[in-house]
């Protein structure tokens, strides 16, 4: 690491300490720019700032951005349930390059195919339980505060103009790359979107507003008809929203470099203050069958996809069950086993509600073991052992009938806690009288052993999305 770099990250860390009264919470979080765990401490009391890059809407969105949108949406929930005020804001990039292309390959507007996908990104969060966004912002509601930041920069000598647009010059911006660990040389790369121009002053200059072509949107400027760069929309929209400096920037890993790297740049020359986002987290990539997802290698899997195997209980607990920070990956096999592990945690919930018994089962330890997780740096995985070990413990009393129904009760109503996070569980359904018809059916032929019959009984209730399993107890009916 280059010494400057290390002279900037600790100018940094001392900045924002005069900024920040003590929470006194012993929240841990990654931070990317520090790359430490640090005590989550908000610029302003309780209230967190929360940024996350969102989609840009050409397609629809795949099972990579799932994963990213899952994890910040249990990071925000788990710090509202900790007692913190969280604003999350997420951009929605509704014009780019992408879009254009895309919408003239499709014979539609620009601004319609824009709206088609975004629609359909909302339709595809909402069927994830993705509902913790405060607002989403379009880009294109922005021009006003985007051509501002353009303006600004060019006026303060960080941007230049050529034939195609106004471009951000990197030599004036030292810091450039500490995020990443990159330098603006190593720029070139297939998931940069790096703008390109003969005439750029330095190689990975990048462009903040480009003049448009003919047949392409635009919008009126100082510098003629246009639109904006791609990251320029994102500093626009936080820097109206919550300023120039706000808590946690998050999103997935590959935007760090050189998405969040220009964010920095144009935020911080514009404003002066550093550093724009005290928090960097990130999210780690997602592979499918240990494979990078590409539409060329055929292993491309959209949301809309996913959620016709499995539904999002499951997809969520696949997710959380690697901490965001990791590298996933999505193979048929992972699935079937995240379906399988959640099956255990839904049927005991289930049979929560059943108990009868006289014995009590303290579950502070189990409480403490799950905060303790999510408070360092919001460890899912390990949040799920507690839970899965807590399931094994409480089930040894509820096989032999001795568990209390208040300790049963004070279970679901955790569960019904951590739930409001996690989004796993699904609400135990009453069993239909038709499907009860139909057991007590199978009942009777199994007992005169007609298991031909009891069979067929038993697949006809499948296919009304009824499971029947025998116990000692006698059979019992759960939903699919
Ligand atoms: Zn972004």
């Amino acid at each position: 690491m280059a010494e400057w770099l290390c002279g900037g990250l600790q100018n940094r860390s001392r900045e924002f300490d005069s900024l920040s009264p003590l929470h006194g919470d012993r929240m841990k979080v990654f931070n990317t720019l520090t790359r430490k765990k640090e005590e989550l401490i908000p610029i302003n009391g309780n209230k967190i700032n929360l940024f996350v890059c969102g989609p840009t809407v050409y397609d629809n969105s795949h099972i990579g951005h799932a994963r990213t949108y899952v994890s910040f949406d249990v990071v925000v929930k788990y710090l509202r349930s900790k007692g913190f005020d969280v604003t999350y804001l997420q951009n929605i990039t509704d014009i780019d390059d992408k879009i254009i292309i895309r919408a003239k390959e499709s014979g539609k507007k620009p601004s319609e195919l824009a709206k088609e996908f975004a629609e359909k990104y909302f339709e595809d969060m909402k069927k994830l339980g993705v509902d913790s966004v405060n607002k989403y912002a379009f880009a294109t509601h922005y021009m006003k505060e985007i051509i501002e930041q353009v303006r600004s920069l060019l006026e303060k000598g960080f941007a230049y103009e050529i034939e195609d647009g106004i471009y951000f010059d990197l030599s004036k911006f030292k810091e450039y790359g500490e995020l990443s660990g990159r330098k603006a040389l190593e720029s070139e790369d297939a998931v940069s979107r790096i703008d390109d121009s003969v005439n750029k002053r330095n190689k990975g200059d990048f462009c903040l507003w480009k003049k448009s072509k003919l047949g392409e949107p635009s919008w009126d400027s100082p510098w003629g008809k246009g639109r904006p760069g791609w990251h320029i929309e994102d500093t626009a929209i936080t820097g109206k929203e919550f300023g120039p400096q706000y808590d946690i920037h998050g999103g997935a890993r590959d935007l760090m470099f050189p998405h969040h790297e220009a964010e920095i740049a144009q935020m911080e020359s514009i404003s002066g203050k550093k550093p724009m986002v005290r928090y960097w987290m990130h999210s780690g990539f997602l592979n499918v069958d240990n494979q990078k997802m590409s539409k060329s290698l055929g292993n491309f899997i959209t949301i809309r996809q996913a959620l016709e195997k499995y539904d999002s209980q499951t997809l969520r607990f696949f997710f959380i069950s690697t901490h965001y920070k990791s590298p996933i990956n999505y193979t048929k096999e992972s699935l079937e086993v995240s379906k399988k592990s959640l099956e255990r945690i839904q049927i005991f919930v289930d049979s929560l509600k059943d108990v009868d018994g006289k014995e009590m089962f303290s579950i502070q330890g189990f409480k403490k073991r799950f905060e303790e997780a999510m408070d360092d740096d919001f460890n899912t995985p390990n949040a799920l052992a507690a839970i899965f070990d807590l399931v094994r413990d409480a089930n040894r009393l509820i096989s032999k009938g001795l568990l209390s129904k208040k300790s049963a009760e004070e279970m679901l109503g955790e569960f019904k806690r951590i739930d409001k996070m996690f989004s796993i569980l699904k609400e135990k359904k009453e069993t239909p009288e038709e499907i009860k018809k139909m057991v007590k059916e199978r009942e009777e032929a199994r007992k005169n052993k007609d298991f031909k019959k009891a069979d067929e009984i038993r697949e006809k209730i499948k296919s009304k999305g009824w499971v029947v399993e025998d116990s000692d107890s006698g059979p019992k009916t759960r939903k699919k």
